[in-house]
């Protein structure tokens, strides 16, 4: 039966969270436990899947198809185990299944409350999956005292009391603001959440508490005192240089020991954090950069992006180089000359996106990069857009485009290369989909195989000819025009394994232009850098050498 471990933020939202609970599950995994990571939101959305990045940031997708909280991606870098549909929930998932069983009159005419219907639903949640890991670490979203929060709150409150003593701690975040005037650091905002929880019957095990100073000790024993946790139990979280310190520097505060000492685990097995020292090492000692440009719509949240990011950083560390990744606007050079904007990066990166915004300007990027043999990765947009490129500018179908742009000209501005995805296989059958449907959970969302063509760039970098990797799209390259397109010199090297859905293509004649529909950025982790993104953080080793 699984140990719970409860983590709740207070004082100010982005206190780091989500990072917190990822290098603890890290630190659980190094003492050799398993753990998994969940997310509980408070938001009425059913999922993240139809929030624009800018509210929200990246939409994580996991194997099985959920679109999950940005978070998963964290849980998944530090600990490696793929997170499931069953880690992530939100209010409005839970309102809806509790709507859906008033519905169907499972509650025997009761009348529907908060509690216990919601909290029991909650409940039910956390409880999937207990048999199998030693650690869950359940993560709830938002600061303590949300309304909307409530709710988890008053479910883990309870989840606690129903079970043993012992079987569940409860570490909140806080923040120790510095007042430069006085020089000191402030402890009574911590002491505020602290009583905001224990006014809702929560009792804080482990407080950890984000400072930009060191936090003396005089203040770790008046925290202690004031908010009646241990001494030990008070964890200092200062800023990092790389969020990949996390786990050395919360082993060094000693989280990983003031969660066993809670649990009465004792003697606690030695951490094993060879790991992760190398990969602080391989941070903090690159032996040269290389300057890559992603060229997106989001660029002003870099959370949009978040995994890619991640990815491209865990490329540098399999190739001890620096990546400085430059946002660049697609859209400034829509309808100019994309050379000023693209020269001199040493590889470009065409992310995935929706919509036409911007499009024209990611077609030019796919032409700039394949024109002067910058190395290229186009993911899933990017694809689709180095496709259009292909097919405009090298195969003579000046009006190549995608039918994701040509809903209100009825099919007519473009000769669609790019078409909406009606019927795919998964597993054992066939799903169907239609341009009117729901917009939420309705693409081609998780793992589906691709078979790799022998001798392609592709089979080589990934070392296999069958690979498996996350998708999230609606609309397909059309491979009525494959022959066409492959004659052009543009490779369809990877293909759905029933050879209908193109999944690579790649220009044979660059030193490295691959476009994939998939996410190849949803499985790198530091420890384990994707070989997608491997070799092309190589690449562009290669051609900083070059210019
Ligand atoms: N908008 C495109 C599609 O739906 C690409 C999606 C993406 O980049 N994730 O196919």
């Amino acid at each position: 039966m699984a140990r719970y471990i409860f983590i709740t933020g207070g004082v100010v939202s982005s206190l780091g969270k989500g990072l917190a609970s990822a290098a603890l599950g890290a630190l659980l995994q190094a003492r050799g436990f398993s753990v998994r990571l969940r997310k509980l939101d408070p938001y009425l959305n059913v999922d993240p899947g139809t929030m624009s990045p800018f509210e929200h940031g990246e939409v994580f997708v996991t194997d099985d198809g959920a679109e999950t909280d940005l978070d998963l991606g964290h849980y998944e870098r530090f600990t490696g185990v793929p997170a499931r549909q069953t880690d992530s929930v939100s209010s409005g998932r839970i309102y809806s299944t509790v709507l859906e069983k008033e519905r169907r009159g499972d509650y025997l005419g009761k009348t529907i409350q908060v509690v216990p219907h919601v909290t029991n639903e909650i409940k039910e949640f956390l409880k999937i999956g207990e048999d199998e890991v030693d650690f869950m670490l359940c993560e709830i979203g938002g600061t303590v005292g949300d309304i909307e929060g409530l709710p988890f709150f008053e479910a883990i409150r309870q989840f606690a009391h129903d079970k043993k003593r012992g079987q569940c701690i409860f570490m909140h975040l806080t923040l120790l603001p510095y007042l430069a005037a006085s020089g000191e650091l402030k402890t009574k905002p911590t002491q505020h959440s602290v009583k905001e929880l224990q006014s809702i019957g929560i009792a804080p095990d482990i407080l950890v508490c984000r400072s930009e100073h060191p936090i003396p000790e005089k203040e770790r024993e008046k925290i202690a005192l004031f908010c009646n946790v241990r001494k030990e139990a008070v964890v200092a979280a200062y800023d990092l240089k790389s969020i990949y310190e996390a786990p050395l520097a919360y082993h060094e505060q000693g989280l990983d020991q003031a969660v066993l000492d809670a649990f009465d685990i004792s003697p606690a097995p030695a951490p094993n954090l060879a790991m992760w020292h190398d990969v602080y090492d391989r941070i903090h000692n690159p032996e040269g950069h290389v300057k890559i440009a992603i060229v997106g719509k989001y660029t002003q949240l870099e959370d949009a992006y978040k995994s890619i990011a991640e990815a491209l950083t865990h490329g540098g560390m399999a190739n001890r180089v620096k990546v400085k990744i430059e946002w660049v606007d697609a859209e400034l050079f829509d309808r100019e000359d994309a050379a000023p904007y693209l020269e001199g990066y040493h590889a470009i990166l065409v992310p995935g996106g929706f919509g036409e915004r911007g499009t024209e300007g990611k077609i030019k990027a796919a032409q700039f990069a394949r024109e002067k043999k910058v190395p290229y990765l186009g993911i899933c947009l990017g694809m689709q857009m180095a496709v259009i490129e292909a097919a405009r500018n090298v195969a003579g179908l000046a009006k190549a485009g995608s039918e994701e742009f040509d809903h209100e000209a009825g099919g007519k501005r473009f000769e669609p290369v790019v078409y909406h995805l009606k019927e795919w296989v998964q597993g054992n059958h066939t799903v169907a989909r239609k341009a009117d449907d729901d917009k939420g959970g309705t693409m081609r969302l998780g793992a589906y195989t691709a078979s790799l063509k022998p001798g392609s760039k592709v089979a080589d970098v990934y070392g296999s000819t069958t690979i498996e990797e996350r998708h999230r799209h609606r609309y397909e390259v059309d491979t009525k025009y494959r022959e066409t397109l492959e004659s052009a010199g543009l490779l369809f090297s990877g293909m759905s394994p029933d050879g209908k859905l193109p999944e690579i293509v790649e220009w044979q004649d660059h030193p490295w232009f691959i476009g994939v529909q998939f996410h190849p950025e949803l499985k790198s982790k530091p420890f384990a850098p994707h070989p997608l993104f491997a070799d092309f953080v190589r690449a562009a080793v290669e051609m900083s050498r070059l210019v």
